[in-house]
C-alpha cells in the first residue's frame, strides 16, 4: 500500500509540475490572483474562501454545471440549519437538505496553515462536488465513501482548471502539502466516517487533476 501511494503521489507530482510549467509559458505572466494565493502574502481566511467561490462558481458556469449556495461563517457566528450547527471553527460541510455549503473561515485557515495555500480553496470545491452529487441524486444522503472520494475527485479537477487559467506553477513543496492534507483530512475509521484514508483521498484528488471532472463519475454521479 505505501508503494503505491509514494507512486500516486510520485505521478501526481510530476503531472502537477509539468502541466503547471506549460501552462505558465501559455499564460506569459501569473495574474495578481495567482500572486496572492501562492505567493508570498498570507491570505486570511475570509479572503482565500471569498476567491475560492468565486472561482468555483465560474467554473460550473464555464462548465454548464449548477452552482450551489455558500453560507459563510465568520468569528463567533453559529447558524442552526437542517443539517445540524455550522461555526467558523468547524463548518466546511454541504448540507443537501436545503442545498447550502456552510463554510467557516477559520477552519479554512486552519486547513492552509497546515499544509498549503490552496488547501482551503480545494475543500471549497469538494464541498460544491457534493452539491453536483445531490443534483445527480436529490434524495442523496452521503452515507458512503464514494461521495467523499468523489467530492475530493471534483477538488482536483477544479485544481487543475484554476492552476491552468491563472498560470501557477505549482512547486514540489505544494505537491507534498496536498499530500499533508491528505493526512490531515484521512478518516481514521470512527464509525459512522465516510471519508476516505490518505491514500483514497490523495488519489481521489489527483484522479480529478489528471483526467477532470468526468472522471469523478467513477466514484458516484456527478455531472450528467
Ligand atoms: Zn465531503
Amino acid at each position: 500500500m505505501k508503494r503505491f501511494a509514494m507512486l500516486i503521489v510520485a505521478t501526481w507530482a510530476s503531472l502537477l509540475l509539468v502541466g503547471s510549467t506549460s501552462a505558465a509559458a501559455d499564460m506569459g505572466m501569473q495574474s495578481a490572483l495567482a500572486g496572492t494565493i501562492v505567493g508570498d502574502e498570507q491570505l486570511s481566511g475570509e479572503e482565500i474562501v471569498l476567491l475560492a467561490e468565486d472561482s468555483v462558481n465560474q467554473f460550473a458556469a464555464e462548465n454548464g454545471l449548477s452552482q450551489t449556495q455558500w453560507h459563510n461563517l465568520a468569528d463567533q457566528d453559529v447558524v442552526y440549519g437542517p443539517c445540524g450547527q455550522a461555526t467558523a471553527y468547524y463548518a466546511y460541510y454541504y448540507c443537501p437538505r436545503d442545498s447550502v455549503a456552510y463554510i467557516g473561515y477559520s477552519q479554512a485557515e486552519y486547513f492552509n496553515d497546515g499544509t498549503n495555500r490552496l488547501a482551503a480553496a480545494v475543500l471549497v470545491a469538494h464541498e460544491w462536488g457534493h452539491h453536483l452529487q445531490h443534483v445527480m441524486n436529490p434524495a442523496i444522503r452521503f452515507s458512503s465513501k464514494a461521495y467523499e472520494n468523489g467530492a475530493d475527485c471534483v477538488g482536483g479537477a477544479w485544481l487543475k482548471w484554476f492552476v491552468t487559467r491563472e498560470g501557477i506553477n505549482l512547486g514540489l513543496g505544494d505537491v507534498n502539502g496536498f499530500w499533508q492534507l491528505a493526512i490531515m483530512i484521512e478518516s481514521h475509521g470512527e464509525p459512522g466516517d465516510t471519508h476516505g484514508t490518505r491514500y483514497e483521498r490523495a488519489f481521489a484528488m489527483f484522479s480529478g487533476y489528471a483526467w477532470g471532472l468526468a472522471s469523478c463519475n467513477g466514484y458516484t454521479p456527478t455531472i450528467p
